[in-house]
Protein backbone atom coordinates (compact mmCIF):
# COMPACT_ATOMS: atom_id res chain seq x y z
CA UNK A 1 0.00 0.00 0.00
CA UNK A 2 1.39 3.43 -0.74
CA UNK A 3 -0.69 6.90 0.13
CA UNK A 4 1.41 8.23 -2.60
CA UNK A 5 0.02 5.83 -5.32
CA UNK A 6 -3.76 6.08 -3.89
CA UNK A 7 -3.50 10.10 -3.79
CA UNK A 8 -2.40 9.54 -7.54
CA UNK A 9 -5.39 7.06 -8.28
CA UNK A 10 -7.53 9.88 -7.24
CA UNK A 11 -8.41 7.66 -3.97
CA UNK A 12 -9.26 9.74 -0.90
CA UNK A 13 -8.00 7.83 2.01
CA UNK A 14 -9.21 7.63 5.70
CA UNK A 15 -6.10 9.37 6.35
CA UNK A 16 -6.34 12.35 3.59
CA UNK A 17 -9.91 12.77 5.19
CA UNK A 18 -8.67 13.21 8.97
CA UNK A 19 -6.09 15.37 8.07
CA UNK A 20 -8.84 17.79 6.05
CA UNK A 21 -10.57 17.76 8.73
CA UNK A 22 -7.71 18.46 11.21
CA UNK A 23 -6.72 21.68 9.09
CA UNK A 24 -9.70 22.94 7.65
CA UNK A 25 -8.81 22.26 4.12
CA UNK A 26 -10.81 20.27 1.62
CA UNK A 27 -9.76 16.85 1.27
CA UNK A 28 -9.02 17.00 -2.20
CA UNK A 29 -6.67 19.88 -1.58
CA UNK A 30 -4.59 17.31 0.74
CA UNK A 31 -5.38 14.58 -1.92
CA UNK A 32 -3.51 16.39 -4.22
CA UNK A 33 -0.59 17.76 -2.23
CA UNK A 34 0.02 13.72 -0.90
CA UNK A 35 0.01 12.78 -5.05
CA UNK A 36 2.62 15.70 -5.30
CA UNK A 37 5.08 14.77 -3.06
CA UNK A 38 3.77 18.03 -0.68
CA UNK A 39 2.24 16.81 1.88
CA UNK A 40 3.38 13.24 3.91
CA UNK A 41 0.74 11.53 6.81
CA UNK A 42 3.08 9.03 8.76
CA UNK A 43 1.52 5.62 8.81
CA UNK A 44 2.52 2.35 9.72
CA UNK A 45 1.03 -1.14 9.09
CA UNK A 46 2.06 -2.15 12.65
CA UNK A 47 0.51 0.55 14.92
CA UNK A 48 -2.67 2.90 14.91
CA UNK A 49 -1.21 6.83 15.43
CA UNK A 50 -2.86 9.67 15.93
CA UNK A 51 -2.94 10.93 12.19
CA UNK A 52 -0.47 13.80 11.68
CA UNK A 53 -0.19 15.46 8.01
CA UNK A 54 2.84 17.88 7.29
CA UNK A 55 3.79 19.60 4.40
CA UNK A 56 2.32 23.04 2.22
CA UNK A 57 -0.61 24.27 3.23
CA UNK A 58 -1.06 22.56 6.91
CA UNK A 59 -0.32 24.33 10.34
CA UNK A 60 3.52 23.78 10.89
CA UNK A 61 4.13 20.73 13.06
CA UNK A 62 6.48 20.39 16.37
CA UNK A 63 8.29 17.23 16.93
CA UNK A 64 10.23 16.79 20.66
CA UNK A 65 13.01 14.14 20.40
CA UNK A 66 13.53 12.19 23.37
CA UNK A 67 15.94 9.07 24.33
CA UNK A 68 18.47 7.72 26.83
CA UNK A 69 22.50 8.91 26.53
CA UNK A 70 25.20 6.52 27.55
CA UNK A 71 25.53 8.16 30.41
CA UNK A 72 22.11 8.67 31.21
CA UNK A 73 19.40 5.61 30.53
CA UNK A 74 16.24 5.16 32.69
CA UNK A 75 13.16 4.00 30.47
CA UNK A 76 11.12 5.45 33.35
CA UNK A 77 12.40 9.18 32.52
CA UNK A 78 11.82 8.36 29.19
CA UNK A 79 8.11 7.44 29.53
CA UNK A 80 7.65 10.46 31.67
CA UNK A 81 9.00 12.83 28.48
CA UNK A 82 6.49 11.43 26.04
CA UNK A 83 4.01 12.27 28.61
CA UNK A 84 5.30 15.81 29.29
CA UNK A 85 5.81 16.36 24.99
CA UNK A 86 2.35 14.75 24.38
CA UNK A 87 0.80 17.42 27.55
CA UNK A 88 2.82 20.18 25.79
CA UNK A 89 1.22 19.65 22.87
CA UNK A 90 4.11 18.03 20.48
CA UNK A 91 2.78 16.74 16.92
CA UNK A 92 5.44 13.74 16.65
CA UNK A 93 7.96 12.47 19.05
CA UNK A 94 11.67 11.20 18.00
CA UNK A 95 12.76 7.91 19.31
CA UNK A 96 16.80 8.33 19.72
CA UNK A 97 17.99 6.58 22.36
CA UNK A 98 21.73 5.30 22.36
CA UNK A 99 22.09 3.88 26.04
CA UNK A 100 20.80 0.69 27.77
CA UNK A 101 18.52 -1.77 25.62
CA UNK A 102 17.60 0.10 22.70
CA UNK A 103 14.68 -1.83 20.86
CA UNK A 104 13.55 -2.41 24.27
CA UNK A 105 13.09 1.18 25.05
CA UNK A 106 11.67 1.59 21.80
CA UNK A 107 9.26 -0.51 22.18
CA UNK A 108 7.89 0.96 25.35
CA UNK A 109 7.94 4.51 23.81
CA UNK A 110 6.26 3.83 21.30
CA UNK A 111 3.76 1.51 23.43
CA UNK A 112 3.05 4.71 25.45
CA UNK A 113 2.46 7.02 22.51
CA UNK A 114 -0.40 6.97 20.20
CA UNK A 115 2.21 10.02 18.40
CA UNK A 116 3.75 8.79 14.88
CA UNK A 117 7.35 8.10 16.28
CA UNK A 118 10.39 8.57 14.11
CA UNK A 119 13.74 7.04 14.55
CA UNK A 120 17.42 6.58 13.26
CA UNK A 121 17.98 3.13 12.49
CA UNK A 122 22.47 3.90 11.99
CA UNK A 123 22.33 4.69 15.53
CA UNK A 124 21.15 1.04 16.87
CA UNK A 125 23.17 -0.37 14.57
CA UNK A 126 26.74 1.86 15.02
CA UNK A 127 25.85 1.08 18.89
CA UNK A 128 25.28 -2.45 18.82
CA UNK A 129 28.61 -2.93 16.98
CA UNK A 130 30.25 -1.17 19.32
CA UNK A 131 29.13 -3.25 22.29
CA UNK A 132 29.27 -6.74 20.39
CA UNK A 133 32.52 -6.03 18.30
CA UNK A 134 34.41 -3.37 20.03
CA UNK A 135 34.15 -0.68 17.43
CA UNK A 136 31.37 1.16 15.77
CA UNK A 137 33.20 1.06 12.75
CA UNK A 138 32.89 -2.54 12.64
CA UNK A 139 29.30 -2.31 11.68
CA UNK A 140 28.18 -4.64 8.80
CA UNK A 141 25.90 -2.86 6.16
CA UNK A 142 23.87 -6.07 6.69
CA UNK A 143 23.08 -5.13 10.44
CA UNK A 144 22.26 -1.90 9.45
CA UNK A 145 19.30 -2.91 6.66
CA UNK A 146 18.30 -5.58 8.90
CA UNK A 147 17.92 -2.91 12.05
CA UNK A 148 16.04 -0.29 9.82
CA UNK A 149 13.10 -3.34 9.12
CA UNK A 150 13.00 -4.30 12.67
CA UNK A 151 12.34 -0.74 14.03
CA UNK A 152 9.66 -0.37 11.45
CA UNK A 153 8.18 -3.78 12.57
CA UNK A 154 7.99 -2.56 15.49
CA UNK A 155 5.73 0.45 14.69
CA UNK A 156 7.99 3.23 13.99
CA UNK A 157 6.58 5.81 11.50
CA UNK A 158 9.31 8.17 9.67
CA UNK A 159 12.84 7.33 9.90
CA UNK A 160 16.09 10.06 9.71
CA UNK A 161 18.34 7.80 7.09
CA UNK A 162 21.49 9.50 6.77
CA UNK A 163 21.28 9.20 2.69
CA UNK A 164 23.69 12.25 1.84
CA UNK A 165 26.59 11.60 3.38
CA UNK A 166 28.86 10.24 1.10
CA UNK A 167 32.48 10.31 -0.74
CA UNK A 168 31.40 13.62 -2.54
CA UNK A 169 30.53 15.66 0.63
CA UNK A 170 33.16 14.57 2.29
CA UNK A 171 35.95 15.82 -0.56
CA UNK A 172 33.76 19.20 0.47
CA UNK A 173 33.92 18.95 3.84
CA UNK A 174 37.63 18.21 3.42
CA UNK A 175 38.54 21.16 0.97
CA UNK A 176 36.59 23.94 2.93
CA UNK A 177 36.68 23.36 6.90
CA UNK A 178 34.48 23.84 9.51
CA UNK A 179 34.58 26.00 12.13
CA UNK A 180 32.58 23.52 14.73
CA UNK A 181 33.21 19.89 12.73
CA UNK A 182 30.63 17.88 12.33
CA UNK A 183 27.59 18.02 15.21
CA UNK A 184 25.22 14.84 13.87
CA UNK A 185 25.54 12.02 15.60
CA UNK A 186 24.31 9.91 12.19
CA UNK A 187 26.94 11.83 9.93
CA UNK A 188 29.84 11.54 12.54
CA UNK A 189 29.21 8.01 13.21
CA UNK A 190 29.06 7.00 9.05
CA UNK A 191 31.82 9.38 8.06
CA UNK A 192 34.04 7.32 10.55
CA UNK A 193 32.98 4.32 9.46
CA UNK A 194 33.21 5.08 5.84
CA UNK A 195 36.73 6.50 6.37
CA UNK A 196 37.63 3.16 8.56
CA UNK A 197 36.48 0.80 5.67
CA UNK A 198 37.35 2.84 2.86
CA UNK A 199 33.65 2.21 1.99
CA UNK A 200 30.82 4.49 0.27
CA UNK A 201 28.23 4.78 2.99
CA UNK A 202 25.54 1.86 2.40
CA UNK A 203 22.99 3.53 2.78
CA UNK A 204 23.83 5.96 -0.10
CA UNK A 205 25.51 2.88 -2.03
CA UNK A 206 22.23 0.69 -1.60
CA UNK A 207 19.56 2.77 -1.10
CA UNK A 208 17.29 0.76 -3.65
CA UNK A 209 17.40 -1.67 -0.82
CA UNK A 210 16.67 0.84 1.31
CA UNK A 211 13.96 2.04 -0.23
CA UNK A 212 12.14 -1.52 -1.05
CA UNK A 213 12.43 -2.15 2.86
CA UNK A 214 10.48 1.73 3.23
CA UNK A 215 7.82 0.57 0.90
CA UNK A 216 7.49 -2.92 2.25
CA UNK A 217 6.81 -1.12 5.75
CA UNK A 218 5.09 2.17 4.92
CA UNK A 219 7.55 3.70 6.56
CA UNK A 220 7.93 7.83 5.61
CA UNK A 221 11.48 8.57 4.74
CA UNK A 222 13.41 11.38 6.19
CA UNK A 223 16.56 12.82 4.29
CA UNK A 224 18.90 12.77 7.14
CA UNK A 225 20.98 16.09 7.19
CA UNK A 226 23.93 15.08 8.49
CA UNK A 227 26.66 17.46 7.45
CA UNK A 228 24.39 20.23 9.43
CA UNK A 229 25.96 23.12 10.61
CA UNK A 230 26.72 23.13 14.48
CA UNK A 231 27.96 26.58 14.33
CA UNK A 232 26.53 29.61 12.74
CA UNK A 233 29.92 30.57 10.94
CA UNK A 234 29.61 27.27 9.25
CA UNK A 235 25.84 27.97 8.08
CA UNK A 236 24.88 27.47 4.66
CA UNK A 237 28.18 25.84 3.45
CA UNK A 238 29.51 24.12 0.34
CA UNK A 239 29.24 20.62 1.96
CA UNK A 240 25.45 21.50 3.22
CA UNK A 241 24.70 22.25 0.10
CA UNK A 242 26.26 19.16 -1.52
CA UNK A 243 24.17 17.23 0.73
CA UNK A 244 20.77 19.01 0.28
CA UNK A 245 20.88 18.26 -3.78
CA UNK A 246 21.88 14.66 -3.27
CA UNK A 247 19.16 14.13 -0.25
CA UNK A 248 16.91 16.26 -3.26
CA UNK A 249 17.69 13.96 -5.89
CA UNK A 250 16.97 10.82 -3.89
CA UNK A 251 13.56 12.49 -2.44
CA UNK A 252 12.83 12.39 -5.79
CA UNK A 253 13.67 8.85 -6.15
CA UNK A 254 12.22 8.13 -3.31
CA UNK A 255 8.60 9.43 -4.18
CA UNK A 256 8.28 7.88 -7.75
CA UNK A 257 8.67 4.19 -5.73
CA UNK A 258 5.48 5.63 -3.90
CA UNK A 259 7.74 6.16 -0.69
CA UNK A 260 6.46 9.22 1.45
CA UNK A 261 9.56 11.65 1.99
CA UNK A 262 10.47 14.20 4.51
CA UNK A 263 13.59 16.72 3.36
CA UNK A 264 15.82 17.88 6.62
CA UNK A 265 17.65 21.11 6.80
CA UNK A 266 20.22 23.14 8.52
CA UNK A 267 20.73 23.44 12.44
CA UNK A 268 22.45 26.23 13.07
CA UNK A 269 21.70 29.50 10.51
CA UNK A 270 22.39 33.27 11.54
CA UNK A 271 19.05 34.77 10.69
CA UNK A 272 19.36 36.63 7.41
CA UNK A 273 20.27 33.08 5.98
CA UNK A 274 17.15 31.72 6.62
CA UNK A 275 14.95 32.40 3.95
CA UNK A 276 17.37 31.51 1.37
CA UNK A 277 17.84 27.99 2.79
CA UNK A 278 14.53 27.64 2.73
CA UNK A 279 13.48 28.93 -0.97
CA UNK A 280 16.82 26.96 -1.85
CA UNK A 281 15.81 23.55 -0.02
CA UNK A 282 11.96 23.87 -1.45
CA UNK A 283 13.00 24.58 -4.82
CA UNK A 284 15.54 21.62 -5.34
CA UNK A 285 13.33 18.92 -3.61
CA UNK A 286 10.01 20.22 -5.83
CA UNK A 287 8.62 21.22 -2.69
CA UNK A 288 8.86 18.37 -0.04
CA UNK A 289 7.67 18.61 3.39
CA UNK A 290 10.96 20.55 4.77
CA UNK A 291 11.75 19.23 8.67
CA UNK A 292 14.10 22.24 10.23
CA UNK A 293 16.19 21.24 12.42
CA UNK A 294 15.88 24.76 15.22
CA UNK A 295 17.36 26.84 13.54
CA UNK A 296 19.30 28.03 16.04
CA UNK A 297 20.16 31.77 15.11
CA UNK A 298 23.30 32.53 17.54
CA UNK A 299 25.99 30.28 19.51
CA UNK A 300 26.10 32.35 22.59
CA UNK A 301 23.28 31.50 24.43
CA UNK A 302 23.79 28.00 26.20
CA UNK A 303 20.85 27.15 28.92
CA UNK A 304 18.45 29.42 26.58
CA UNK A 305 18.70 27.14 23.12
CA UNK A 306 14.48 26.97 23.56
CA UNK A 307 14.72 30.74 22.91
CA UNK A 308 17.44 30.57 20.20
CA UNK A 309 15.53 28.37 18.24
CA UNK A 310 12.26 29.89 18.58
CA UNK A 311 13.30 32.89 16.49
CA UNK A 312 14.81 30.66 13.84
CA UNK A 313 11.81 28.68 14.05
CA UNK A 314 9.47 30.81 14.00
CA UNK A 315 11.36 33.09 10.58
CA UNK A 316 11.68 29.47 9.17
CA UNK A 317 8.20 28.18 9.09
CA UNK A 318 7.13 31.84 8.04
CA UNK A 319 9.17 31.46 4.89
CA UNK A 320 7.50 28.08 4.65
CA UNK A 321 9.39 25.20 6.68
CA UNK A 322 6.86 22.93 7.55
CA UNK A 323 7.77 20.56 10.31
CA UNK A 324 10.65 21.73 13.32
CA UNK A 325 12.35 19.70 15.63
CA UNK A 326 12.58 21.49 18.98
CA UNK A 327 15.61 22.50 21.04
CA UNK A 328 15.51 22.61 25.07
CA UNK A 329 16.97 24.81 27.34
CA UNK A 330 19.27 21.76 27.75
CA UNK A 331 20.52 21.66 24.24
CA UNK A 332 24.33 21.67 23.97
CA UNK A 333 24.76 20.98 27.66
CA UNK A 334 23.09 17.73 28.94
CA UNK A 335 20.12 15.19 28.14
CA UNK A 336 17.08 17.15 28.77
CA UNK A 337 14.82 16.07 31.50
CA UNK A 338 10.98 15.52 31.26
CA UNK A 339 10.83 19.50 32.30
CA UNK A 340 12.96 20.67 29.86
CA UNK A 341 11.06 18.48 27.28
CA UNK A 342 7.71 19.91 28.16
CA UNK A 343 9.34 23.79 28.12
CA UNK A 344 11.12 22.76 24.52
CA UNK A 345 7.80 21.48 22.98
CA UNK A 346 5.98 24.85 24.36
CA UNK A 347 8.71 26.97 22.61
CA UNK A 348 8.49 25.76 19.57
CA UNK A 349 4.53 25.51 19.39
CA UNK A 350 4.67 28.96 20.15
CA UNK A 351 7.33 29.65 17.62
CA UNK A 352 5.41 27.37 14.65
CA UNK A 353 2.42 29.43 15.34
CA UNK A 354 3.97 32.91 14.91
CA UNK A 355 5.20 31.30 11.73
CA UNK A 356 1.78 30.05 10.32
CA UNK A 357 0.75 33.62 11.50
CA UNK A 358 2.32 34.58 8.19
CA UNK A 359 2.37 31.52 5.96
CA UNK A 360 -1.17 30.68 6.32
CA UNK A 361 -2.29 33.66 7.77
CA UNK A 362 -3.70 32.05 10.69
CA UNK A 363 -4.45 34.90 12.75
CA UNK A 364 -8.22 34.26 14.71
CA UNK A 365 -7.17 33.34 17.89
CA UNK A 366 -4.92 36.57 18.50
CA UNK A 367 -7.82 38.53 17.31
CA UNK A 368 -10.22 36.81 19.65
CA UNK A 369 -6.79 37.18 22.38
CA UNK A 370 -7.16 41.27 21.67
CA UNK A 371 -10.83 41.31 22.25
CA UNK A 372 -10.62 39.28 25.79
CA UNK A 373 -8.18 41.11 26.75
CA UNK A 374 -10.14 44.61 25.95
CA UNK A 375 -13.06 42.92 28.07
CA UNK A 376 -10.64 41.95 30.99
CA UNK A 377 -12.26 38.48 30.22
CA UNK A 378 -9.99 35.79 31.75
CA UNK A 379 -11.92 32.86 31.28
CA UNK A 380 -11.82 33.91 27.25
CA UNK A 381 -8.42 34.80 27.57
CA UNK A 382 -7.32 31.31 29.14
CA UNK A 383 -9.57 29.46 26.66
CA UNK A 384 -7.29 30.70 23.61
CA UNK A 385 -3.83 30.65 25.58
CA UNK A 386 -1.55 28.12 24.07
CA UNK A 387 -1.17 27.23 27.24
CA UNK A 388 -3.65 27.99 29.61
CA UNK A 389 -2.15 26.61 32.53
CA UNK A 390 0.52 28.83 33.02
CA UNK A 391 -1.58 32.13 32.44
CA UNK A 392 -3.93 31.03 34.80
CA UNK A 393 -1.32 30.28 37.63
CA UNK A 394 0.60 33.11 37.13
CA UNK A 395 -2.47 35.54 37.44
CA UNK A 396 -4.17 33.22 40.19
CA UNK A 397 -0.65 33.81 42.17
CA UNK A 398 -0.50 37.49 41.97
CA UNK A 399 -4.48 38.49 41.91
CA UNK A 400 -5.77 41.93 43.05
CA UNK A 401 -7.54 42.79 45.68
CA UNK A 402 -10.50 44.65 44.52
CA UNK A 403 -10.59 45.01 40.50
CA UNK A 404 -10.70 42.60 37.30
CA UNK A 405 -7.55 44.00 36.35
CA UNK A 406 -4.50 42.45 37.24
CA UNK A 407 -1.26 43.74 39.49
CA UNK A 408 0.38 44.82 36.50
CA UNK A 409 -1.13 48.26 36.57
CA UNK A 410 -3.76 47.99 39.25
CA UNK A 411 -6.24 50.62 39.90
CA UNK A 412 -4.18 52.61 36.74
CA UNK A 413 -5.62 49.95 34.48
CA UNK A 414 -5.09 51.05 30.68
CA UNK A 415 -8.20 49.38 29.25
CA UNK A 416 -10.10 50.05 32.53
CA UNK A 417 -9.59 54.15 31.89
CA UNK A 418 -9.85 53.77 27.76
CA UNK A 419 -13.03 51.58 28.23
CA UNK A 420 -14.68 54.87 30.47
CA UNK A 421 -13.94 57.57 27.85
CA UNK A 422 -14.20 55.70 24.76
CA UNK A 423 -17.22 52.91 23.47
CA UNK A 424 -15.20 51.09 20.69
S1 LIG B 1 -3.80 46.17 34.72
FE1 LIG B 1 -2.46 46.72 32.98
S2 LIG B 1 -1.67 44.77 32.24
FE2 LIG B 1 -3.40 44.29 33.58
S3 LIG B 1 -5.16 44.15 32.23
FE3 LIG B 1 -5.09 46.32 32.88
S4 LIG B 1 -3.84 47.34 31.34
FE4 LIG B 1 -3.53 45.13 31.06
Amino acid sequence: MSLIKDAQRGLVTEEMKLVAAQEGVTEEFVRKGVAGGHIVIPVSPYRKVKICGIGEGLRTKVNASIGTSSDISDVSVEIEKVRQAELAGADTLMELSTGGDLADIRRQVVAATSLSVGSVPLYQAFIEAAQKKGAVVDMEADDLFRITAEQAKAGTNFMAIHTGINYETMKRLENQGRHAGLVSRGGAFMTAWMLHNEKENPLYAEYDYLLEIMKEHEVTLSMGNGMRAGAVHDSTDRAAIQELLINAELADKAFNEGVQTIVEGPGHVPIDEIQANVILQKRVTNRKPFYMLGPLVTDIAPGYDDRVAMVGAALSSSYGADFICYVTPAEHLALPTPEEVYEGVISSRIAAHIGDMVKLNKRDDDLEMGHARKALDWDRQYAVALNPKRAKEIRDSRMPADTDACTMCGDYCAVKIVAKHFNF
